[in-house]
């Protein structure tokens, strides 16, 4: 099996209880069975330990979320179950983060989800020096499950022939939501259903934007993104969601011209801190479509994998700007903190995209 590692996941250690946002706040910790198994014969004080801080709901079975997170979470900043039996006691998704593992059973690929905000901090370097997201290739046995059940090898071809098309008009200054994009995923996606040759997106050039005001910002924030759970769950991003609330929730609603206005100064307010910001910006869809792109594989959704990586991209930008408001500069510790803790949520956003 070829196994290709992106380039920052060869550089990754984890900074440990140096971490400003350990791996287990702002989440859920699902159990895999079989350890949920082990847990369950656990003997003594630990094993009741464990068992009294594990529900079920449904189909998944969690540890409980506390006020700071993952009840194993310590005051030292560790993680008690790998003190205590090390790592091959924690559950699966645990000894996995931040490295995100998809096996598409021709090859695998192996990048950092930037949840972590030590990979968020090897991304912005590798963004600032103009380092291309390169792929290291290795042989191997992927130790994990097949993530797919198309094996269309021709289309995963192409698949990967526009990503890096895509991610290389991105890094050459084509905007993160230009239209140009969305256009190649409308008829890239028409091409599939209509069984016609797939475009390039090197074809497609647009001098418009997809913009996303605050009126798609609030179908956005508000029917994904946002939920009252967040203040325990993450009170870092709750802090900043509240700011967002006041400054354009009814406000946006009430008057929408205005509110766009504002929206407009809050981010040019966030270029005087941000230095190279569209350039962050650009980099950061990059990212996502290294990490991402392939799921159009299963679904065959070209616009709306497209377009959630510009809404994806719009809200990080306007959580940056919300932080950075009332301070002199943001340094690279703060953005990658802000961008770990909002990757945590930013799937939710994906059941509002229908609305816009
Ligand atoms: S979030 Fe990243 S750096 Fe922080 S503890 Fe987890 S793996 Fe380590």
């Amino acid at each position: 099996m070829q196994i290709k590692r992106i380039s920052i996941l060869n550089e990754f250690e984890c900074t440990g209880a140096q971490c400003p946002a350990s791996c287990c706040r702002g989440w859920k910790v699902p159990i895999e069975r079989d350890m949920y198994l082990k847990y369950l014969t656990e003997k003594g004080l630990f094993g009741t330990l464990l068992r009294c801080s594990i529900e079920k709901k449904e189909d998944l079975v969690a540890f409980r979320s506390t006020f700071h997170g993952c009840p194993f979470w310590g005051i030292d900043h560790l993680c008690g179950i790998q003190k205590k039996h090390g790592t091959d006691y924690m559950p699966a998704v645990c000894i996995q983060f931040p490295r995100q593992l998809y096996n598409l059973d021709f090859f695998c690929e192996e990048t950092l989800y930037l949840a972590c905000p030590e990979a968020a901090r090897l991304f912005l370097v590798s963004a600032a020096g103009e380092k291309a997201f390169d792929f290291t290739v290795c042989e191997g046995s992927a130790g994990y499950e097949v993530n797919t059940t198309n094996d269309d090898r021709a289309f995963l071809d192409y698949l990967l022939y526009a990503r890096e098309e895509l991610a290389a008009l991105v890094r050459d200054g084509m905007r993160f939501d230009s239209m140009a994009i969305l256009d190649y995923g409308r008829d890239a996606q028409n091409a599939c259903l209509g069984g016609k040759p797939l475009p390039s997106p090197r074809t497609y050039q647009s001098p418009d934007c997809y913009v996303i005001g605050i009126e798609r910002m609030n179908k956005l924030f508000f029917n994904g993104f946002y939920h009252p759970s967040l203040r325990t769950l993450s009170p870092f991003l709750y802090r900043l969601c509240q700011k967002y609330i006041r400054r354009f929730g009814m406000f946006g609603r009430r008057n929408p011209a205005c509110a766009d206005q504002k929206l407009h100064d809050l981010t040019e307010n966030l270029k005087q801190k941000v230095p190279h910001l569209d350039n962050l910006l650009n980099r950061y869809y990059e990212y996502y479509l290294f990490t991402s792109f392939l799921d159009i594989f299963e679904d065959y959704s070209f616009s709306k994998h497209l377009v959630f990586g510009v809404a994806k991209t719009a809200m990080l930008r306007l959580f940056l700007a919300l932080y950075a408001e009332h301070k002199k500069q943001i340094g690279i510790h703060e953005i990658a903190k802000i961008i770990a803790v909002y990757e945590r949520r930013a799937p939710q956003i994906e059941d509002a995209l229908k609305m816009l």
